[in-house]
């Protein structure tokens, strides 16, 4: 899904919004203050994962049966 990431200018507030449709970036306020001037970041917190290694079992913590 269309997920941003907001920052306000007022509070400094970091948010994010749910964007579907274009005219949806227009109505994005600050959830904290209401305000308006909200910026949208580049950089998205979720889904920014490096380092996955493909092959080899995941660890698990499942212990012989006994
Ligand atoms: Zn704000």
């Amino acid at each position: 899904m269309p997920i941003y990431e907001y920052a306000c200018a007022r509070c400094a507030k970091s948010f994010e919004t749910l964007i579907i449709r274009r005219s949806d970036e227009a109505e994005v306020a600050c959830p904290a203050c209401g305000g308006r001037e909200v910026s949208r970041q580049m950089s998205r917190p979720a889904a920014a994962r490096t380092g996955s290694d493909g092959g080899g079992a995941p660890a698990r913590g499942c212990g012989p049966v006994g």
